[in-house]
């Protein structure tokens, strides 16, 4: 599903990431960790085609990233990748409902009401459709970026430091729901944390080096 080999990223002269060879299969569930600054969030970027590897190869689905170029990589991202990034990016003038739909015009597909109804009724969140970011309490709002990411039902699903800043409560229901909605979509899902809580429920891990 997800293959990359010979990866070294660079910004400037300082190497970020260097990776010989991963391999993640479909519907996997990854933890990726290592301390703040060891590449965790360079790795996402990576995978989700938003940085291009200074040296080595990204293969999704047996296609390899480099083929895809401007609007052409937005879609195929915006169909297959789902992103829950660290700081959520919600847009601030749009409804939650808004922000769900966007993720289908920003893969060029024709907006979904059901799949977002489908949503907003699973994640809890319908008493909600109607309401601003800034009204959202910070688990609503992540439950809002995590419908959002999967949207177009991805192959892959992305998640930067979901747990930051959640008590342990939320937090186990923070990846509860990231390895609930990968499961429903037959998605490969990548954790990328340094908190040391989550490590117990992956059996996959990537850990990364400084
Ligand atoms: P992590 O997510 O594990 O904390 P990052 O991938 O954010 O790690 O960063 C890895 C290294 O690359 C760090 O040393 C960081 O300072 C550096 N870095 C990340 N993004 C940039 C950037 N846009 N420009 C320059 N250096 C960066
Ligand atoms: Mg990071």
């Amino acid at each position: 599903m997800l293959r990359l080999s010979g990866i070294r990223h660079l910004y400037g002269a300082r190497v970020a990431l260097a990776l010989e060879r991963f391999e993640a299969g479909a519907g996997e569930h990854w933890l990726v960790h290592g301390a703040s600054g060891s590449g965790k969030t360079t790795f996402l970027n990576l995978v989700a085609g938003l940085l291009t590897p200074s040296e080595g190869k990204i293969e999704v689905g047996g296609e390899p990233l480099a083929k895809l170029k401007g609007s052409a990589l937005d879609r195929w991202r915006g169909r297959n990748v789902g992103i829950v990034p660290q700081k959520l990016h919600l847009v601030r003038s749009l409804s939650v409902l808004q922000n769900l739909l966007l993720a289908s015009y920003m893969a060029g597909l024709p907006s979904n009401h059901a799949r977002a109804a489908e949503l907003l009724e699973k994640l809890s969140l319908k008493e909600k459709a109607a309401a601003k970011p800034h009204e959202l309490s910070h688990g609503q709002a992540q439950r809002v970026a995590v419908a959002r990411a999967v949207m177009n039902r991805p192959k892959l699903l992305l998640a930067d430091e979901p747990t930051s800043n959640l008590d342990d409560a939320n937090s186990v229901q923070a990846l509860d729901l990231l390895q609930n909605q990968a499961q429903e979509c037959g998605a490969t899902l990548i954790v990328a944390t340094h908190d040391q809580r989550a490590r117990a429920r992956f059996e996959k891990r990537l850990e990364l080096i400084t």
